[in-house]
């Protein structure tokens, strides 16, 4: 075991709160914190740095405040993302993707730095909102992006960004328009668990800045390596090491940038990494089941964490009080949708579950509850924080069935009719 995984929540506290509603979903503001620190710190050679915190990573205010305050500013890539990160006044990176005109309106209005996902979208956005002053674009370097032996990614069949040409020709356009300061913006791999992802994306990138200050005469105010960087969800994994990846970024850096006199800052996107293994989910076993296979049946399903059921991912789950027994029965964990991928594990090693053991599913701090949905007419669970002296707030109260009808037509708790 490369890192032992444990629980953020004591048998005792998880007794108390999943009392209250079960499932929740529980953070460590003390890990969020020191592992932001961490980020700014490793990066601080960099004068300009900024991490622009993935809000679809995790949209819950108390949480995204955590990182605002710690000097991140947020990704956006919706009006409602948007209408977050202006509630915490923090600075905005807005990544369009097949992006609505109001949108675009909204995020100049902000002052949001746009970062435009494609070349069609230069007219567009001189159409609903007018060209601003700062501007990103985003590169898709096509083909595959390959960064270790077990680590690639596959940007020719992703629907993000522009091609090489297109970037030469959408800086060319946007100069004529009157842009004073370019960004360059790329992500060409996802939950990338090698140290090398962001060196290599940093040597493409700070190669293509060059070229296009030299050939376009344009300033590359800032380059945007985006998210991708992974956590170990495995507990055999071995977790990045932000220091060697920084180191890295800083090797290219200074071998490609300085030599051609340009000093431009460097943001991040990080979701992942920010939040993935500070934020739990925690779960109550309602049913043993003895078929063909065992099945644990908990009360969390899919529509509260769907990352194993669209995915395969792996979480790690930990069984409270068990953490000592021997992993000796193997079991498939599942939820309640009627939907047979509704599995947070499958044939798992795991100690002996009980009805009413409760159960810690690992590392779903990030792309966790932000990915929930309501089918089977499931409902949103509980969210806490585990603040600094130990004491939990509550963050997201869970749905009621209330919230679920609201936009119908028909209420049914009611049976009145909204509207004709
Ligand atoms: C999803 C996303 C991120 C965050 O990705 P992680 O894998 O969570 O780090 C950053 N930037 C953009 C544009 C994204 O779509």
């Amino acid at each position: 075991m490369k890192q032992e995984k444990t629980s953020i929540i004591t048998l005792k506290d998880a007794k108390n709160l999943s009392a209250a509603s079960s499932p929740f979903y529980v953070y460590d503001e003390k890990a969020i914190l020191e592992n932001a620190k961490q980020v700014m710190d490793a990066f601080s050679w960099n004068k300009g740095f900024r991490e622009y915190f993935a809000v679809k990573a995790n949209p819950i205010p108390d949480i995204v405040k955590i990182l605002v305050d710690m000097g991140c500013g947020c990704d956006c890539s919706s009006d409602t993302e948007l209408t977050i990160a202006s509630a915490l006044k923090a600075p905005i990176m807005f990544s369009s993707n097949v992006t609505p005109a109001k949108e675009y309106v909204h995020a100049k209005k902000l002052g949001a730095i746009i970062n435009l996902d494609d070349i069609t979208h230069i007219s567009f956005l001189k159409e609903c909102a007018g060209i601003p002053e700062t501007i990103c674009c985003r590169y898709n370097s096509g083909g595959n992006f390959e960064v270790g032996p077990n680590c690639m990614g596959t940007p020719g069949d992703a629907k993000y960004g522009m091609t090489r040409e297109q970037i030469f020709e959408a800086y060319r356009i946007l100069k004529s328009e009157g842009v004073k300061n370019f960004g360059l913006h790329a992500f060409l791999a996802s939950n990338t668990l090698t140290n090398a992802y962001y060196p290599k994306l940093a040597k493409e990138l700070f190669t293509l800045a060059v070229e296009l200050k030299e050939k376009l005469d344009v300033n590359i105010s800032f380059i945007n390596l985006s998210g991708g960087i992974g956590v170990a969800y495995h507990p055999d994994e071995t977790p990045n090491d932000i220091y060697a990846i920084s180191e890295g970024v800083k090797q290219q850096y200074e071998s490609i940038l300085t030599p051609a006199g340009m000093e431009p800052a460097i943001y991040t996107e990080l979701g992942r990494y920010m939040l993935a293994p500070y934020g739990q989910l925690v779960t109550r076993v309602l049913h043993e089941k003895h078929i063909y296979k065992e099945y644990i049946g908990c009360d969390a399903c899919a529509a509260n964490l769907m990352r194993p059921a669209m995915y395969g991912a792996y979480h790690h789950i930990i069984v409270l009080g068990k953490e000592d027994w021997p992993c000796d029965h193997i079991y498939d964990v599942t939820g309640s949708l009627c939907e047979n991928n509704d599995k947070f594990a499958i044939d798992r090693k795991l100690p002996e579950i009980k009805t009413g053991d409760i159960l810690v599913i690992c590392d779903a701090g990030a792309h966790g509850s932000s990915m929930g949905y309501h089918y089977n007419g499931k409902l949103h669970c509980a969210e806490y924080l585990k603040k600094t002296d130990g004491s939990f707030k509550l963050i997201k109260r869970a749905e009621k069935p209330a919230d679920y009808f609201a936009t119908f037509r028909i209420d049914p708790e009611t049976g009145n009719e909204r509207w004709k």
